[in-house]
Parts: C-alpha cells; sequence; structure tokens
C-alpha cells in the first residue's frame, strides 16, 4: 500500500477527533492521579493538529507538515505532553526518507524514528506508569508486523490499549502520579489512554 495526503488527513482527523470526543474522561483519569487537565491539553494537541491539516495544501510534503506540527504541538502549553507529543510528530518527519513512497517500510521507519525521538525527551520504560506503556508496545507491533498498513495499526491500536490498561496496577516513576506512590495503584495513566486513542482513531480513519 502507498499512503497518500488524503490518507494521512483521514487517519489524523479521525485519531483527533476521537481524542476531542474523550476530554472530560482523560481530564477525570488526570484527576485521579495528575492534576485533573490532561484532557484539556490532549484537546489543545489535538486541535493544533486539525488546524494543520486545514491548512495543508498538496504542495507541502508529508515530511514537512509533520515537522511544523510537531512544533506548534511543542508550543501547546498546560502541561508535560505538549513536548512529548511535539517530539513525537518531529521523529514522524524525521523517519521519512522517500517522500513519494510512503509504503510499508517507509510507515515503520517513522514510527520507528518517532518512538526514539520521545524516548529521548520521556526517559520512561515500560512499566514507568507513563504514556510510553503504550507507545511502545504500539510501535513494536508496527514495526514487527509483515502484513499492510490498515492490520499494522490495527495491530497497533489494540497494543496500545493492552498497554494503557496495564497502567492501572502500576506505581509511577514520573510525572505527577509519581509522589502518590502505591495510592496510584487502581487508575489508569491519562497520557497512555490518550496513546491508545489516537491510534484507534488512525486505524479507524484508514479504514474509512
Ligand atoms: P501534567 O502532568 O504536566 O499536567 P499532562 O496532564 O498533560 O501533564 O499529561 C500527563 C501525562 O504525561 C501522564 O499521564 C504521563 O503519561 C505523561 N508523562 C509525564 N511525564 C512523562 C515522561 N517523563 N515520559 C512520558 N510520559 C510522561
Ligand atoms: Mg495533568
Amino acid at each position: 500500500m502507498i499512503l497518500t495526503i488524503s490518507d494521512w488527513k483521514n487517519m489524523l482527523t479521525s485519531a483527533c477527533d476521537l481524542i476531542k470526543s474523550n476530554c472530560e474522561l482523560l481530564s477525570k483519569i488526570d484527576s485521579e492521579i495528575g492534576d485533573g487537565d490532561h484532557g484539556v491539553t490532549a484537546c489543545k494537541i489535538a486541535e493544533a493538529i486539525e488546524n494543520a491539516i486545514s491548512d495543508w495544501n498538496e504542495t507541502l510534503s508529508v515530511k514537512n507538515f509533520f515537522e511544523n506540527t510537531g512544533w506548534k504541538v511543542m508550543g501547546v502549553n498546560g502541561g508535560a505532553s505538549g513536548p512529548l507529543w511535539g517530539n513525537f510528530l518531529i521523529g514522524l518527519s524525521e523517519g521519512i526518507q522517500c517522500q513519494n513512497s510512503m509504503d510499508e517500510l517507509q510507515f515503520k521507519n517513522m514510527f520507528d524514528s518517532a518512538l526514539k525521538s520521545t524516548q529521548e525527551l520521556s526517559g520512561a520504560k515500560i512499566g514507568d506508569k507513563t504514556m510510553m506503556d503504550a507507545l511502545i508496545p504500539a510501535i513494536e507491533a508496527i514495526k514487527s508486523s509483515s502484513s499492510d498498513i490498515p492490520h499494522m495499526l490495527n495491530d497497533a491500536a489494540s497494543a496500545a490499549e493492552k498497554g494503557a490498561e496495564s497502567t492501572a496496577s502500576l506505581i509511577a516513576k514520573f510525572g505527577r502520579a509519581k509522589n502518590l506512590k502505591e495510592k496510584a495503584i487502581g487508575h489508569k495513566d491519562p497520557g497512555a489512554v490518550t496513546v491508545s486513542l489516537f491510534f484507534m482513531g488512525m486505524s479507524m480513519g484508514l479504514k474509512k
């Protein structure tokens, strides 16, 4: 499969819509182990991406789109998530070597680069109760797939959802939840839930 700009727009719009429709839920989850603003910040990030999509004319390459949008998201204030998602988007851009053939290998390289870029800023590993508990398995699912892009995204969404669920039983090593120690057990990490919604939305957007 070769992805077009229109495919990217559909995937990202669907991901942003899903995040936006869950803003209240995300803030509620954040109010249990954080400061209750994650839904607001996640929505601001989704809106920044959607604004960039509406300004995206066909002369702007996918690489430049992700770079520009990453810098906009990096500047979203209100919490840890803006810079983390900004790094993720810039990493997607940096993973693009060949603009004209957005195939399975290119898709894997983009997400591999996005993971490395996010990890550089985050420092968190699997089990630390952060968004990385959903992001790492989602991207591992993409990288290890021998199937086409729709199946890769479907597998990534399942892996991210499972990863987000797994955070409920963890003690946090990063972020505000760290201060709660074992009191955070029983509550999911809001950032991991947002990652899960992102991959679910991307997958749904490509199927349409
Ligand atoms: P803040 O905690 O600054 O209010 P948000 O509410 O926007 O930030 O986001 C909280 C989420 O940020 C957490 O649920 C967690 O997933 C994520 N997070 C915080 N610090 C890190 C980190 N170092 N690495 C990965 N994710 C992190
Ligand atoms: Mg917060």
